[in-house]
């Protein structure tokens, strides 16, 4: 028996992420298949024709559409709630594919100021280099928003909870002063992961993932993904996508989306350890600064348990003595690793004045809020008690 599309909408999440979207070939596999084909072969030439017509269902070529990378879209769109998702090699395709897509010369951008590096290079030098405008904000400040709008403004475009100081966007207020402005909102949602934050619900137009951090969660392979209504995906991100050409591979896909099974799982455990080791940090001497959205001293913490629903997996946490401070405590982990990667299993830890944001100017540093004291703690889902020892002793060696 088959499983029509309305009962699978009715599934309840779990249920979705575990079956959602799955299409078996003819050889009735009961794990997703990896189609690793480029092509497709037609039993005429008239059914070709027909197919390039869009007048019979099925796949011409893995640039545009393959049976394991669509897959992975479907339970995506299924998870986002969103009516139709695209994948992409990796979260920065996302990203630049989202925006250029509906983006012309002559338009005027919104970003808020704390994006990923990759990000703002798109935001603050690519898309000028294009003829598009931006305009770089505290993404706090509503009337920092209101106030940037110009005739020209077609995109809002931020992320919540922030890297590496995990600010919170307010996503409905922002939104409500772009829908006014008729601007449309592209949030990514790559630290809250679409368990935590809808974006969608809370009135953006578009969602953006790495696919890379929590969806794979495991650190395999890079991937990304954008979603959105039918006009948007359909009319100007698939022709972009298609003619740019920055698919997502059918393996990568199937790594992503066999990763979706347990993302609801993995999620709930690296909250719980990321609330037990904020609580943690902020009891040690010498750390000077805990910020983690879950905890009632984070400075929006109230707007980001309204938007979301935990504290998510990142902490930032600030030690005595500057960078060299940062660098003993990140030298004497012994368990968590030094890495600028995010979302894992495993517990990373990253010094972000010294890599993900070393090309900022210092007093663009400072304006964010990245001390050189500061680290970044992406918590994984090993057992707590034994990343609290490590931090411990590693603490220690910065007394
Ligand atoms: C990692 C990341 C990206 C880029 O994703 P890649 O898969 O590395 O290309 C974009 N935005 C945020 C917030 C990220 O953390």
């Amino acid at each position: 028996m088959k499983t029509d599309p309305d009962t699978i909408r009715n599934w309840r999440p779990q249920t979705q992420l575990v079956r959602g979207g799955t299409n078996r070939s003819g050889f009735k596999e009961t794990s997703e298949a990896i189609i690793a084909t480029s092509g497709y072969v037609y039993d005429s030439a008239e059914e070709a024709e027909d197919r390039f017509k869009g007048l019979n269902d099925g796949f011409t070529y893995s640039r545009f559409e393959n049976p394991t990378v669509d897959m992975f879209e479907r339970r995506m769109a299924l998870l986002e709630g969103a009516p139709l998702a695209r994948g992409t090699a990796s979260g920065m395709s996302a990203v630049t594919a989202a925006l250029m897509c509906q983006l012309r010369a002559g338009d005027h951008v919104v970003a808020a100021r704390a994006l990923f590096g990759s990000c703002r290079y798109i935001v603050e030098d690519l898309l000028p280099r294009f003829g598009v405008a931006s305009t770089l904000v505290d993404g706090r400040d509503l009337g920092a928003w209101r106030a940037a709008v110009r005739d020209e403004t077609k995109v809002f475009f931020l992320e919540s909870p922030t890297n590496p100081t995990l600010e919170i966007v307010d996503i409905a207020g922002v939104s409500e002063i772009a829908r006014a402005a008729g601007a449309r909102v592209v949030v990514d949602n790559v630290f809250a992961s679409p368990m935590l934050q809808h974006p969608l619900d809370l009135g953006a137009h578009v969602v953006v993932y790495s696919a890379t951090k929590h969806i794979d969660g495991q650190g395999r392979c890079l991937g990304g993904v954008v979603l959105g209504d039918e006009t948007f995906v359909l009319d100007e991100l698939r022709p972009f996508l298609r003619n740019t050409g920055p698919s997502l591979s059918p393996f990568n896909a199937w790594v992503l989306l066999k990763a979706l099974e347990t993302l609801p799982l993995r999620m709930a455990a690296h909250c719980r350890n990321a609330a037990e080791i904020a609580d943690f940090l902020a009891a040690q001497s010498g750390v000077t600064r805990v910020l983690y959205p879950g905890r009632t001293d984070h400075p929006q913490h109230a707007l980001a348990m309204r938007q979301m629903s935990a504290g998510g997996s990142l902490i930032a946490f600030e030690v005595a003595g500057g960078k060299a401070g940062a660098f003993r405590v990140a030298n004497a982990l012994a368990l968590i690793d030094i890495s600028n990667n995010l979302g894992d299993a495993k517990s990373l830890v990253t010094h972000p004045a010294t890599t993900t944001h070393h090309r900022l100017t210092e007093a663009a540093r400072a304006e964010l809020g990245i001390t050189p004291g500061l680290l970044r703690l992406s918590v994984g889902i090993e057992d707590v008690e034994d990343l609290k020892e490590d931090l411990a002793r590693a603490l220690q060696a910065n007394r």
